[in-house]
């Protein structure tokens, strides 16, 4: 899979300044910092519990932290959640949050709420281009598709807000390896077509092999950072994340 390489002037779409979020005593995110440059998949790689969802609903605002969040060089902080859609920026959760008793196609509208039908037309065909299997299963119920489709739906549902900025949490979780190479190419074909896209995953080899730039959480802290390639080909790192020293493959 090929990695686009860091360019110095890439502007940055997305930069997190010192984030603490805290549940209660909890403190989830320590002083998170990273940058996302504009056109790139830069994943977030970190063991159950590192914060990684955490995170993601703080760049969404769905919870609040403290810190900086500047997306388009512009302070996300005190932006409404709606607004911050309408800036560009979607999320995909974890738990995909798909309404069971609809329709792939109600699901899909849903995720243009907020825009005309005239301008979400073009949308919807391009995601079932993107995602042939959900047209053919356009009137079937999402609660009744395989754990591969409601990802691809949950991803669907996200463009259709037309998002520039696509954050991404654990799309790999519960879904088999060739599911999971299926939808990382997907992710693929979006970087490819311009969208910028955050990833979190527990997932480091699948991740790191698409990414250009990659993070290590560690209890709400940042450990390491550095190219995508450089980290999976990390020693220490390949015994804690990639399930063995050589991280290649
Ligand atoms: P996973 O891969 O298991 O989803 P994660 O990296 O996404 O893990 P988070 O879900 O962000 O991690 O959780 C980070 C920390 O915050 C954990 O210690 C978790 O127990 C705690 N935490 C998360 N949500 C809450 C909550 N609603 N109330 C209290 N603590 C929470």
């Amino acid at each position: 899979m090929t990695q686009t390489p860091r360019s110095p002037d890439a502007p940055l779409l997305l930069e997190v300044r010192n984030l603490h979020t805290r549940y209660g005593r909890v403190e989830a995110l320590d002083g998170v910092s990273l940058q996302v440059p504009a056109g790139q998949i830069v994943s977030v790689i970190g063991a159950n519990g590192a914060g990684k969802t955490t995170l993601m609903n703080s760049i969404m605002g769905v919870l609040p932290c403290s810190g900086e969040l500047l997306y388009q060089g512009q302070p996300l902080q005190g932006v409404p959640l709606e607004t911050r859609v309408a800036r560009g920026i979607s999320l995909v959760p974890e738990r995909r949050d798909l309404f069971a008793a609809l329709t792939v196609h109600d699901n899909l509208q849903l995720g243009a709420y907020s825009r005309r039908r005239e301008k979400w037309r073009a949308d919807l065909d391009d995601v079932y281009t993107r995602f042939p299997r959900l047209l053919e299963r356009r009137t079937q119920l999402a609660g009744t598709l395989s754990g591969g489709e409601q990802q691809m739906l949950a991803i669907g549902r996200a463009l259709m807000a037309r998002p520039r900025l696509l954050l991404l949490d654990e799309p790999s979780l519960g879904l088999a390896p060739l599911i999971v190479r299926d939808i990382l190419r997907i992710v693929q074909g979006l970087k490819a077509d311009g969208v910028t896209v955050l990833l979190v995953e527990q997932n480091a080899r699948a991740s790191l092999a698409i990414s250009d730039e990659a993070y290590v959480l560690e209890s709400g802290q940042v450990k390491r950072h550095g190219p995508a390639a450089e980290l999976a080909r990390d020693e220490m790192l390949g015994a804690s994340y990639l399930g063995g020293s050589n991280a290649s493959g």
